[in-house]
């Protein structure tokens, strides 16, 4: 495809293989389109069938995007033909494979890149690597490393002042220093990479500095969110960084909404008449990413939870993992729900159960839904904030539990189930299971009546329209954009 004219961006994007990572960049790929950039995505095979029907919508109506496919070198590594994304890697070995397979792919992602010559290729921070190669070849390298300002903030006061080490226990709470508001964190709510060094250190290292070595970094947020942080991390971090989100608001087509990710487990249309018929704000959507998994005793207190508190709901439920004490076969583990739970709330109409995938931007922009319990994974954070609907927390693992502390403390947009453990895997209950008591509770003060939940919830609505306005001419994130594009172009005419 030829470019329109010399002055038009070619912008090369290289989505990691993960759906948290892989969905926002697609996002981004379609925004640089949109605002009239030419976009080339290297994407494997099975990838491009996630997101093929998006892009042939968007080059229908005049975008210029195209899909350059390479294969991932499974048999090198021993990953079955076909699982080229951590969502369908059914083990962590599984994933580590793809993860090596990823790596793999250096010399491919050279030759293309020396083959085309764009003007930037925009690099998940996963692969520092990409850094070296842009720089040999004299081709800008922007990152996106998934999350927003307040967690880069965090995580780059963490590891300058180590705050953590001054303290006796994992349980006692410790303020972050230097920070635009009090942020109160335990040492056992930090990633294992925070706490001392392991196998993944040399590269968040190199993936860190990698970041700050780069023309800058792409943030799918948006500045009325975080305001401080976002000036925090321009004036005092000196990390350059666009704000180009919510990312997720370029999926305008209902059918992009729906087809976001993989195939979902439910039609839209069941989905869409279960929640017509509920009153508006009386729904809590639950649903806990894209990697999660809880063990059979933790899905039950959940289940137990939900049906006693009486709220509607929508719950989209994964695998269960197998303890030392179950005897599940491989396909029960896909199926596994307390007995006769799911038909219970069917016919009581209190609960819609999706087993598998939902169609999560669909769901919650509808008016019915009232509350989001969440992992916190952050692109279901800014998904909730766009909605416009509060959220009960429950973080598991990567960055979630600071993403936890930006609704909790700073945007006081949510209530805790009060996890206090961070997990190196998202496979494994927390030591502590979190009982149906302790949910119950934390949805009951999101959901209830009182006055402090419908104070919460009209600060989220609030939110929401600033969220969707950020996007609109002459906001904040379109401004971001045109700025990234010039930014972009000066860099190409500097050479
Ligand atoms: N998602 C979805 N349907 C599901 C589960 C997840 O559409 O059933 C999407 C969700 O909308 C979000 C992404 O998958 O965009 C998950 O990203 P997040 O950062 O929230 O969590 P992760 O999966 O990376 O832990």
């Amino acid at each position: 495809m030829a470019r329109e004219n010399e002055n038009q961006i070619h912008a090369m994007f290289f989505p990691y293989m993960a759906p948290g990572h892989m969905m926002p960049m697609v996002d981004m790929a379609r925004i640089f389109a949109a605002a009239g950039a030419k976009v080339t995505i290297i994407i494997t095979p099975m990838n491009a069938l996630r997101i093929k029907n998006s892009i042939d919508r968007d080059v229908k109506s005049g975008r210029q995007i195209t899909l350059e496919i390479i294969s991932l070198p499974s048999s090198e590594v021993g990953l079955p033909q076909g699982c080229e994304n951590f969502v369908s890697a059914p083990t962590r070995e599984m994933c580590m494979k793809i993860f090596h397979a990823i790596e793999l792919l250096q010399p491919k992602i050279k030759k293309l890149l020396s083959d085309y010559h764009p003007d930037c290729i925009v690099s998940d921070s996963l692969c520092p690597w990409t850094l070296d190669i842009a720089n040999e070849l004299g081709i800008a390298r922007l990152a996106f490393n998934g999350s927003g300002f307040f967690n880069l903030c965090l995580s780059e006061t963490l590891s300058r002042y180590e705050p953590h080490k001054n303290i006796t226990s994992d349980t006692e709470t410790f303020v972050v220093p230097g920070l635009p508001d009090e942020v109160k964190l335990t040492r056992s709510q930090l990633p294992d990479i925070v706490k001392g060094r392991n196998k993944f250190s040399e590269l968040f290292g190199k993936l860190k500095e990698s970041e700050k070595k780069s023309l800058g970094v792409l943030m799918n947020s948006f500045y009325e969110l975080e305001p401080a942080y976002a000036d925090h991390c321009r004036n005092v971090l000196g990390i350059e960084a666009w704000h180009i989100g919510p990312v997720s608001l370029i999926n305008r087509d209902i059918n992009d909404k729906v087809e976001r990710g993989e195939n979902t487990s439910v039609s839209k249309h069941d989905c869409l008449s279960w929640l017509n018929v509920k009153k508006p704000r009386s729904v809590l959507y639950i649903c806990f990413g894209s990697l999660t998994r809880f063990s059979k005793k933790q899905t039950t207190e959940i289940a137990n939870a939900l049906e006693a508190s009486g709220h509607s709901f929508i719950w989209v439920v994964g695998k269960v993992f197998k303890t030392s004490n179950d005897e599940l076969k491989d396909e029960e583990q896909e199926l596994w729900l307390p007995q006769e739970f799911e038909e219970k709330m069917k016919e009581k109409g209190q609960g819609l159960v999706i087993r598998g995938w939902a169609p999560q931007v669909l769901i919650l922009e509808h008016e019915a839904i009232g509350g989001f319990l969440t992992h916190c994974g952050w692109n279901s954070i800014l998904e909730g904030v766009v909605a416009g609907v509060p959220f009960v927390t429950w973080p598991i693992f990567a960055e979630q539990f600071y993403n936890e502390k930006l609704v909790t403390q700073v945007l006081n947009l949510g209530v805790s189930v009060g996890n206090e453990v961070w997990k190196a895997w998202a496979t494994e209950d927390s030591p502590n299971i979190k009982t149906a008591n302790d949910i119950l509770v934390a949805i009951d003060a999101v959901m209830g009546n009182t006055q402090e939940s419908i104070d919460r919830s009209k600060r989220a609505k609030k939110l929401g329209e600033l969220a969707k306005r950020s996007i609109e001419e002459g906001n904040s994130s379109y401004n971001d954009v045109k700025r990234l594009i010039e930014d972009i172009r000066m860099h190409k005419n500097s050479k």
